[in-house]
């Protein structure tokens, strides 16, 4: 189990992940093809938990909806694209809590193949019981049509990340990093993973500083976030401001937190978000072909192909690098020109 320092400790969280730390495991023979001296190391968050293939909504989503419950509600609202991952998972979540779920995705990928609009997230969430409203529905209409049925719904913004709660999955993930490097007796000297709507990276950013302030971890690790939506200054602001909120829910001062704690690269976004670019292809080949292992078109495909040429370029040195596979394999099927 990982341990938390209070007040941390003390938040309440509903189980929704496996009980045991998602695995890491050491990526062999990429390490050995890409023989940069960095060794890559891979924390597998695409299989955390038994509902519905899981990923880093799950984790996000233990605090969240602890919340839900104890105010009472009996409806989840949330948003996404339409291909969100989010929306599945919090689909899945709310059927394993008896609730139910209402989703208004946005149109947020322009060119795109028929399959972008009923394979994938799409049909699992529509499986697990998702009613959802049409593109262009705004939050305010959803909750309104739900409040006069009698429901008492309960909004999460996209990814969980503006929830005032999102960061703290991801800060209790930068603990339980800390437990398996004890017992792997190993440190990770850097940590990579997909930024979209920020909670992950901000997530990590406040735990990490967090076992610091505590003295848990003497040396600071360096935490790359590529993103895969937006420009790099306007990321910078989103993680601060969700860092910022969750530091004060731990036991940290906001402006503990700062921008030399965490790095954006926006150089892999690919042209948009949601867009299937080559390089991103040849980055999820790579890694199949290498490891076994698929990466997702849409975040970590990106974040992985990133990853893949700052390790060519030598910008790792000898380290252990960590990639926080977050998931989203799911949208492949969405992405049938991917092959
Ligand atoms: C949502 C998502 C991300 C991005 O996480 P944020 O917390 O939104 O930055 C990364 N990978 C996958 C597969 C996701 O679904």
């Amino acid at each position: 189990m990982v341990a938390l320092p209070s007040p941390f400790s003390e938040i309440p969280r509903i189980p929704l992940m496996f009980d045991r730390p998602s695995d890491i495991e050491h990526l062999k023979r990429l390490t050995e093809k890409l023989a940069s001296g960095a060794e890559i190391w891979m924390k597998r968050d695409d299989c955390n938990s038994g509902l519905a293939f899981g990923g880093n909504k799950i984790r996000k989503l233990e605090y969240v909806l602890a919340d839900a419950v104890a105010q009472g509600a009996d409806t989840l609202v949330t948003t996404g694209g339409v291909q969100s991952n989010h929306m599945r998972q919090t689909s899945a979540a709310a059927a394993r809590l008896g609730m139910d779920v209402a989703l208004y995705p946005r149109d947020a990928v322009t060119s795109t193949k028929p399959e972008y609009s009923y394979a994938g997230n799409v049909q699992l969430a529509e499986i697990l019981g998702a009613e959802t409203f049409p593109v262009g529905t705004s939050e305010d209409q959803v909750l309104e049509i739900l409040k006069s049925r009698g429901r008492k719904p309960y909004p999460i913004p996209s990814g969980a990340s503006l929830h005032p709660l999102g960061g703290l999955g991801y800060a209790r993930c930068a603990f339980e990093i800390l437990e398996q490097e004890k017992q792997l007796n190993l440190p990770f000297d850097v940590i990579v993973t997909a930024t979209g709507s920020g909670s992950t990276l901000a997530g990590l950013v406040v735990g990490f500083k967090l076992a610091r302030e505590r003295g848990l971890l003497k040396s600071k690790k360096r935490l790359i976030g590529y993103s895969i939506m937006r420009k790099q200054s306007e990321v910078v602001e989103l993680v601060l401001r969700i860092a910022k909120t969750a530091a004060t829910h731990v036991g940290l001062d906001a402006n503990d937190i700062t921008s030399d704690d965490f790095e954006i690269n926006d150089s892999y976004l690919g042209g948009a978000y949601g867009l299937l670019d080559t390089r991103t292809t040849d980055g999820i080949k790579e890694l199949a072909r290498t490891e076994g292992i698929l990466v997702d078109p849409v975040y970590t495909g990106k974040a992985f192909t990133g990853l893949l040429d700052m390790t060519r370029g030598g910008q790792f040195g000898h380290c252990n690098v960590l990639f926080l596979h977050t998931g989203g394999q799911v949208a492949m099927s969405a992405y049938p020109q991917l092959k």
